[in-house]
């Protein structure tokens, strides 16, 4: 055949010109000179297709993988070999080279291509969120009826710490700007709703309570007549703590374990077990803390009677015998409340 460009006549064809001359023109890879990257200074998110994907990746894999998605290789190429490599990076601009080795109509060949990746950094629209202290929700934590303790602020500080790292690899919204700390308790301030409800949910997991939401409508879009609303939940955790004594249904119960949904009561004149749902709140007295109880001597003992010296006027009194206390020695002590001046051994 023959070679209309280099007039040779044996050698392979590729379509109307022979394979040197195909050669010399073609490319095994076809990409920009220049490639533009928008990160965000803060958390390294790139704005790709409409979109901030992508966070916290070192900015030399921002840069190769900003080189591969600008590669585009020829059909005819096989076997291809591609080597990316980072020159040098002189402020914003990355110089680097992209090299390819393949296989084109059986013969093997080498490119090189020069590329500029230019970082341009701005800020995201999380990170300017962030930066601006933006909320959509507040977490009010309080108790019931009384101060909240340090320990139990600790331990909130730790819950709401915890519940946001656990959310920020699904909501970019999972922080807290600010944490208002008041007489009645601590206000967090969560970036999202959905993350506030979940560190509302992990504290009352752990200290049981009441939750309330309350949106509050913060002012209105003019163009779309769209209200912009933020919600405050409140979680109240219970009065009582655990070792308390408490009322409820006309029973007197000492408070064994508080949890998410439910707490456990051991009744103290039966010693008997009762759980009682979270939601009932309400109805629980706190009577006694468990501060109150007090210590006593045993003096004497009858198959009916435990005889104890009442601590405070050294009177004797006879309680009823039970199970419970079949195992108490004479002379030995015995802990218990007095509520509504009945005195009740705790076993
Ligand atoms: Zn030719
Ligand atoms: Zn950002």
């Amino acid at each position: 055949m023959f070679c209309p460009e280099c007039g040779s006549t044996d050698k392979e064809m590729v379509g109307d010109v022979c394979i040197d001359c195909f050669l010399k023109e073609f490319q095994m890879i076809e990409m920009p000179k220049n490639i533009e990257v928008e990160i965000c200074s803060h958390c390294n998110s790139k704005f790709e297709e409409g979109k901030w994907i992508d966070e916290f990746i070192p900015e030399e894999e921002i840069i190769y993988r900003a080189l591969e998605r600008n590669i585009k290789i020829a059909d005819e190429v096989s076997n291809e070999i591609i080597n990316l490599e980072i020159d040098q990076i002189k402020g914003t601009i990355a110089s680097c080279f992209v090299e390819v080795t393949g296989e084109v109509h059986g013969v093997q060949i080498d490119e090189t291509h020069d590329v500029q990746v230019k970082i341009k950094k701005t800020v995201c629209p999380t990170c300017s969120k962030m930066q601006s202290g933006y909320y959509e929700t507040v977490v009010q934590f309080r108790a019931d009826k009384r101060e909240i303790k340090p320990e139990e602020y600790t331990k909130a500080d730790e819950i709401v710490e915890r519940t946001l790292i656990k959310q920020s690899s699904s909501d970019k919204l999972a922080y807290c700007p600010q944490i208002a700390k008041l007489k009645e308790g601590y206000d967090y301030y969560i970036g999202s709703f959905k993350s506030g409800k979940k560190v509302a949910e992990a504290l009352k997991e752990e200290f049981g309570g009441v939750i309330k939401e309350s949106p509050r409508l913060i002012s209105e879009d003019k163009s779309t007549g769209k209200g912009l609303y933020r919600i405050w939940i409140s979680i109240r955790i219970p009065e009582f703590e655990i070792d308390d004594f408490i009322r409820y249904e006309d029973k007197i119960m000492q408070v064994k374990s508080i949890s998410k949904n439910s707490l456990v009561g051991i009744d103290i004149s039966t010693h008997k077990k009762h759980n009682i749902p979270m939601k009932n709140m309400e109805g629980i007295e706190l009577v006694k803390k468990a501060e109150d109880v007090e210590i006593a001597t045993i003096i004497s003992k009858s198959p009916q009677f435990i005889q104890i010296l009442d601590p405070i006027d050294y009177s004797t009194v006879d309680i009823d015998m039970k199970e419970e206390f079949a195992d108490y020695n004479v002379g030995g002590e015995v802990k218990l409340i007095r509520i509504d001046n009945n005195i009740y051994l705790l076993s």
